[in-house]
């Protein structure tokens, strides 16, 4: 089932970026909401952080009511007193996989590195981490702005409110380079690496710009980029990466539209000039000399 082909180089780890945590809400919203929570089962005290037992045994009994993100956090709301949410993060190399399950058939067997799964009666909800730096935590609705994981979070790139207006102001008096600038999470959630590079090519912005130095219209293309670049990927089924599947376990396509991501030496889409490549902070950036000016 993990025999996903390889999309990026060795020296990048695949992180499920906000692209492929919106494909993995979307394919689960419908399989859970309106179910009711049966049995939940945990196979290990901590991932990342320790799981609070007592708090998600609570959960079960309740129906689930809606299917969220924000940042790269699932939120999975429930019903009843103080509608809890349960906050599910992949980490580096989560899988969220919810298989149909008839009524009275046997539960499926424990697949390798499960560390636990929801019962929703037709659904089974489980999480699969080799690495285990997911996380699984449960927040009352009235303090989930307030949960820790969740507060000093950025703006979503993919609300209304993120424009070129929003970018603009945020990169004044800011020396740090745009792709960095991009992918602090303080400031703006779920641009993480492969997703900053392609969208400062789409804006024709080259990756080490001094954030402060882009112009207003600059800002608007590279907000405008930043969309479409996490919208086609979203519409794609997320980046092709290595431990990364969808709920359903197919592997996203988004790999194939790369424009300068992991195309060293390749001609650039649009005017052909070779991509260049160089290590930005320890991370591999792509650009185009001739289009990023
Ligand atoms: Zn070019």
């Amino acid at each position: 089932m993990l025999g996903i082909p390889c999309a990026v180089g060795e020296d990048e780890q695949a992180l499920p970026e906000l692209p492929e945590v919106e494909t993995v809400r979307r394919g689960a919203e419908p399989h859970l909401v309106g179910r009711r929570l049966r049995t939940l089962e945990l196979r290990r005290d901590d991932l990342r952080w320790p799981m609070p037992k007592k708090a998600l045994q609570s959960l079960v009994g309740r129906k689930c009511t809606s299917v969220k993100r924000r940042s790269k956090y699932l939120l999975v709301q429930f019903d009843g007193p103080k509608a809890p949410t349960a906050l599910i993060h992949l980490g580096m190399t989560g899988n969220l996989i919810v298989d149909p399950i008839g009524p009275r058939a046997m539960r499926p067997e424990y697949r390798k590195h499960e560390h636990w799964r929801m019962d929703f009666g037709d659904r089974l909800m489980r999480f699969i981490d080799p690495r285990r730096f997911g996380a699984l935590d449960v927040a009352e609705f009235d303090a989930l702005a307030e949960h820790p994981r969740l507060k000093d979070l950025g703006q979503e790139p993919l609300e209304p409110a993120f424009d070129g207006a929003f970018l603009h102001r945020i990169t004044r008096n800011r020396k740090v380079a745009i792709k960095q600038l991009l992918m602090n999470g303080h400031l703006l959630v779920g641009v993480g690496n492969i997703y900053a590079s392609e969208s400062c090519w789409y804006a024709g912005v080259r990756p080490r710009r001094a954030a402060k130095s882009l112009t207003k219209l600059q800002c608007t293309a590279l907000a405008k980029a930043v969309r479409h670049v996490l919208s086609a990927a979203i519409k794609a089924g997320g980046t092709t990466i290595r431990n990364y599947v969808g709920v359903a376990e197919d592997a996203g396509y988004f790999a194939r539209e790369l424009c300068v991501y992991e195309r060293k030496d390749l001609p650039c889409p649009r005017c052909k000039t070779p991509i260049k490549h160089a290590t930005q902070q320890g991370r591999s950036t792509y650009w185009c000399p001739t289009c990023q000016g």
